[in-house]
């Protein structure tokens, strides 16, 4: 927790703000980035929105949105506007080193950093941390700071519909142990401001291209190994299934959550030949820490049940290395 009064007087005046989240941004880095932006502006602050990487187009409709500086695109001035700020914020990401090399940009700027994040393991680089592995997203978070600040009533539905998106999809449309009894509570508070929460999910949910389906469909029938004694799943796509499916941004988005619709299956491993580098996602249901496994291995992290990783290697030697951990974890992985 962090010296509120501090904080409180630090945003008594206007100040230059940037907020910034995770590459390949989900609806939670979204959503919370939104919210906080939405709050921000109406207290007078000068305020952008960085993301590290570009995003899905089924999330191109926030509160806000036009404003935001995507890298990089608008490399020059993002580094210009974090060298300026007096306060970045970092949403949905605890480590610099999340946001490729805008990190050592934010590192060495003058203005202070605060964290509103719900990630294990936070690097201790803010002047401001929220930092609570127990919350079910950032949104969620950004909801509870701007209570904290005294500011509920600040709560429109902008505010309110970037909110709900963000903690709908970190809880897997509430199905996720995360989804707590305040969850429930904060999601009624944001209904009573008007939302259009079925518009919400449509968006998120029901807003595939066709290719896009038929991707999830041949990487189903295609590219889906079973490991029974392990309790696993694997998913990989090569280079020439994203062209074959002319994939664009977000389109794998959901697809490592599929294999666990699989009766005895506890986790699922996706993963993907980008080109720059082989990215990866891991899912897992009950007791299984894939957030732990992926720190280990692959150089990344997350939540208990879902996180997320990278490799320099080839697919082959990916899959491999992966295939080669699971008698460590077979233990760990038969409940
Ligand atoms: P996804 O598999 O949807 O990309 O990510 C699952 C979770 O793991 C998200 O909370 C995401 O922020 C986190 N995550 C994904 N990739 C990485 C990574 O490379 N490093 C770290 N530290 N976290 C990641
Ligand atoms: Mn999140």
């Amino acid at each position: 927790m962090t010296n509120l009064d501090t904080l409180k007087e630090f945003l008594s005046k206007p100040k230059k703000i940037v907020i910034i989240s995770h590459p390949n941004p989900d609806g939670d880095a979204m959503g919370s980035s939104f919210g906080l932006y939405n709050y921000l502006i109406q207290k007078k602050h000068k305020v952008c929105v960085v993301l590290p990487t570009s995003y899905a187009e089924f999330l191109n409709w926030f509160p806000g949105i036009k404003s935001v500086l995507v890298n990089p695109n608008h490399k020059d001035f993002i580094l210009k506007c974090i060298e300026a700020a007096d306060l970045v914020c970092c949403l949905d990401f605890n480590t610099l080193n999340r946001v490729n090399d805008l990190g050592e940009a934010i590192r060495n700027s003058k203005a202070k950093k605060m964290m509103i994040d719900h990630h294990q393991q936070p690097e201790d680089f803010a002047d401001f941390m929220f930092s609570d592995v127990t919350a079910s997203s950032t949104a969620e978070m950004v909801y509870d700071f701007i209570e904290l600040m005294h500011e509920g009533e600040l709560i429109n539905k902008d505010i309110a519909t970037c909110i709900y998106t963000g903690i709908m999809t970190d809880t897997g449309s509430f199905q996720f142990s995360c989804t707590s009894p305040k969850v429930h509570r904060t999601v009624a508070k944001l209904l009573e401001q008007g939302i259009d929460f079925v518009n919400i999910h449509n968006r998120l949910n029901n807003n595939f291209s066709e290719s896009r389906l038929r991707l999830f469909g041949y990487s189903i029938t295609e590219r889906m190994k079973i490991y029974a004694e392990y309790k696993c799943a694997l998913i990989w796509l090569t280079r020439e299934d994203l062209q074959k499916f002319q994939l664009r941004i977000g389109d794998t988005e959901g697809l490592v959550n599929y294999p666990l619709k699989i009766k005895g299956i506890n986790m699922v491993a996706f993963i993907v030949d980008r080109t720059e580098q082989i990215k990866m996602s891991f899912r897992s249901i009950g007791k299984f820490d894939v957030n732990q496994m992926s720190r280990k291995y692959f150089n990344g992290g997350g939540h208990i049940n879902a996180a997320g990783g990278q490799s320099k290697e080839t697919l082959e030697e990916a899959i491999a290395k992966f295939e080669s951990l699971l008698p460590e974890y077979k233990e760990q992985l038969n409940y």
